[in-house]
């Protein structure tokens, strides 16, 4: 029997997920089809809404300042209100595990690299060390594990100003593992209790201790029982205990993304996961159908609405090569210099023209084509396929993502039930 639903989905991001909970909410059947389950496991688990316009940061009230982003950016299409609405569909989605809600307000968190970044949305394991807590604090870092330098972490903040004394140490992890091991295998030893490791953790930071209020640790501190293991580090240290966020892979991406998908589940989206979508089928500037590429063969998933939420560069969202930038399943029009030197700064943190490549849509979030007409009547994009934001420079991509989610998904359930 062909696949049909009311609402399909492409994409299985922060903006895909956000789209399917939206559509759902609406009534609609709702499909979310995804090649990679999704790139949070990479991310830092924060929900960025906006830190800097230009290049200055940090902005404190992101709501305030949507005005002054340049035309065409995805939150001056969509408008506050679709932020909000992406966070309200984002804070039901994820519960009490996140803070952050009770403010429109940034929040400034200690970084893995020793900076600090402004953000609207954080796990509640991060809330103990935000930047704003005047606490003399300790942070720890683990011997032979090489993404997170405690000491150059805190000197790095101590020299940016932090309001209070901060210091690092190293200690060994309680269990041995290969070099190579990854963040995950910590979590679990901890979780776990293997070889008695949280008594050992204990003892070894209780040596570095010294008066220090609070201590903070890569986000390593459990996977299934992180509450469970702070609770305990923070009795048996008379210390808060916090958790920072880390590169991939990530334990703060991947409990977000089962969140997420739990929350799927609970909303009645199906979920189809490991195929690519390749091509469509459409008459009359309606697609019919999505083609998704089984070991071969191009199997049709129908649906009245569609939204791509194939995610930027990264996400495989958007393609480019030495002469083009493409967005490979639909075709959609994705504006470009033709001259590829253009395509970049010389600086490396410069505003590379590149970043903000992606479908241009209209008022509905509908990719347009060349000549500003629709591309299709029933396709609305969402998160980081869309061009117009440099999201990385903002500080926005998750509240892009979220914002954009919301609108298409609601458009497209209201469209596909009325
Ligand atoms: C390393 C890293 C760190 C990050 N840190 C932060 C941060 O600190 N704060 C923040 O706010 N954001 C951060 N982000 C960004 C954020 O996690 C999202 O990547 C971003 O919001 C874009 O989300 P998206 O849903 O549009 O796309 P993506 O997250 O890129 O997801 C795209 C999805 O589309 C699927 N897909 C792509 N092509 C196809 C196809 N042909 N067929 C079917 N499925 C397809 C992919 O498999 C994937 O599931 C980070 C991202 C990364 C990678």
């Amino acid at each position: 029997m062909a696949i049909r639903e009311d609402v399909l989905v492409v994409g299985g991001g922060i903006a895909g997920v956000t789209a399917a909970l939206a559509a759902a909410e609406s009534g609609a059947q709702v499909r979310l089809l995804s090649h990679k389950k999704s790139t949070l496991r990479q991310a830092s688990g924060l929900i960025d809404v906006l830190g800097a316009i230009g290049g200055v940061a940090p902005i404190a009230d992101p709501f305030a300042a949507v005005d002054d982003l340049p035309d065409g950016h995805p939150y001056r299409v969509v408008g506050a209100d679709a932020i909000r609405d992406g966070l309200d569909l984002f804070d039901g989605a994820v519960g009490d595990a996140y803070a952050g809600a009770h403010t429109d307000r940034n929040a400034l968190v200690l970084t893995h690299g020793g900076t600090i970044k402004p953000t609207a949305r954080y796990p509640k394991s991060v809330a103990p060390g935000l930047a704003s807590v005047e606490k003399r604090t300790l942070l720890v870092g683990f011997a032979g594990l090489t993404d997170f330098d405690a000491p150059t972490a805190a000197a790095h903040l101590g020299a940016a100003g932090v309001p209070f004394d901060i210091d690092g140490a190293t200690v060994p992890f309680p269990v041995e593992f290969r070099d190579d091991a990854l963040t995950t295998r910590f979590a679990k030893a901890l979780d776990g209790d293997e070889s008695n490791a949280r008594t050992r953790l204990v003892e070894a930071v209780a040596e570095e201790l010294d008066g220090h209020e609070r201590v903070g640790f890569p986000a390593m501190l459990g996977d299934q029982n992180e509450s469970t293991v702070r609770a305990e580090l923070e009795d048996r240290l008379g210390a808060a205990v916090f958790e920072i966020p880390t590169g991939p892979p990530s334990l703060l991406g991947l409990r977000l993304e089962d969140l997420l998908y739990d929350a799927l589940d609970e909303a009645g989206v199906r979920i189809s996961s490991g195929n690519p979508a390749v091509s469509y089928e459409a008459s009359d500037r309606r697609i019919d159908a999505v083609l998704v590429d089984q070991r071969g063969r191009e199997v049709p998933y129908g649906a009245e609405e569609f939204v791509l939420a194939t995610g930027g560069l990264v996400g495989k969202g958007i393609d480019s090569d030495r002469e083009s930038v493409t967005e490979p399943i639909f075709g959609c029009h994705i504006p470009h210099p033709a001259d590829r030197y253009e395509w970049s700064e010389r600086e490396a943190f410069g505003a590379h023209a590149f970043a903000r490549f992606g479908v241009v849509p209209d008022g509905d979030l509908r990719p347009v084509d060349e000549s500003g007409g629709n591309e299709f009547e029933n396709l609305r994009a969402a998160g980081g396929v869309l061009g117009g934001a440099d999201t990385a420079r903002e500080k926005s991509a998750a509240g892009v993502s979220l914002a954009t989610g919301a609108y298409a998904g609601r458009r497209a359930g209201e469209e596909a039930t009325q």
